[in-house]
């Protein structure tokens, strides 16, 4: 796999066979970073990153909750994005940037590390299917909001999304759904969820999943150009059931349909709403949409 000729990393823009670091590296046994997944598209007017302030402003806030004092501003991240896109030559593809306790100090306190901040870029097409994908309940939930916060992208939280989807992969489903401890839905090893009811759209209501980006764009779209106003609650693996249609979001996946779950097929498949919203979420990320233009930065 090709993962782009440079890196940016501490404030330089490096080769990547440059970039290297000791196995002695906390986030490397403990978990201890915090990361992004920011997408970057072909549009009429060059490459562009849908809603990368966003993206490094959740980065920020992931790395306040988990004390990594983070050496550069959003505005700072930003801007090395754009100049590592440039550097890597990328018409479209995928971002990542990690904040995480380094080299320096072993033990569970990560107090003395270095931090370490860095950015990849790299092609990468489809994460899921362009398809309805077939979705099986994993029997793990979703971390609890009181073991560890929710909301922030902690790279050792995505153990509990890596062992959801080892299951799907294992039981011939397409992508795991997870449901929180209470036994209500919650979301994807990867992905927020959205079901559809007789017109009215709903997502479970922050707590215990992420906050994610492409939910909140997908909230204002659908109220904005279909009016659909979505109602932000506790669902049940019944209402999934009983759904007319339902699709996960998030920065990779896009916006995905379901198609069943755990074998049971959800509604007709006409699905008219998650179709228009998918349609509309490419147009908008494709800078083919002019009113939602600011969401887009240009390399
Ligand atoms: N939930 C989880 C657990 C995720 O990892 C992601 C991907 N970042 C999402 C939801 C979707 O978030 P976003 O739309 O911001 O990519």
């Amino acid at each position: 796999m090709d993962f782009g000729a440079h890196v940016w990393r501490n404030g330089q823009l490096i080769k990547s066979e440059d970039a290297k670091t000791s196995l002695i590296n906390h986030a490397l046994h403990y978990g201890s970073g915090v990361f992004e997944g920011i997408r970057c598209y072909k549009t009429e007017r060059g490459t562009a990153v849908f809603r990368l302030k966003e993206h490094m402003e959740r980065l920020q806030y992931s790395g306040s909750v988990l004390e990594i004092k983070m050496p550069h501003s959003v505005q700072d991240l930003c801007q090395a994005t754009l100049e590592l896109l440039k550097a890597n030559n990328l018409e479209s593809g995928y971002i990542r940037p990690v904040a995480c306790f380094g080299e320096g100090k072993m033990g569970l306190n990560p107090h003395g590390a270095d931090i370490d901040v860095f950015i990849a870029a790299w092609a990468w097409g489809k994460y899921l299917s362009d398809d309805p994908i077939t979705v099986g309940t994993s029997p793990w939930i979703r971390i609890h909001p009181k073991s560890l916060q929710a909301d922030a992208k902690i790279n050792g939280h995505y153990v509990n999304s890596i062992m959801s989807s080892q299951w799907a992969h294992n039981n011939n489903y397409q992508e795991a759904l997870l449901l929180d401890y209470k036994g209500n839905l919650a979301e994807g090893p990867g992905e927020n969820l959205f079901i559809i009811k007789d017109g009215e759209m709903f997502t479970p209501e922050l707590g215990t999943i992420l906050n994610g980006i492409t939910r909140a764009t997908i909230m204002e779209l659908s109220e904005k150009e279909l009016g659909i106003k979505t109602i932000q609650k506790t669902l049940t693996p019944a209402d999934l059931l009983n759904a007319d249609e339902a699709f996960f979001t998030g920065t990779a996946a896009e916006v995905t349909i379901l198609k069943s779950i755990d074998g049971n097929q959800i509604g007709t498949q006409a699905n008219e709403i998650s179709g228009q919203l998918k349609q509309l979420y490419a147009d908008v990320v494709e800078g083919r949409v002019e009113k939602y233009n600011d969401w887009l930065s240009y390399v």
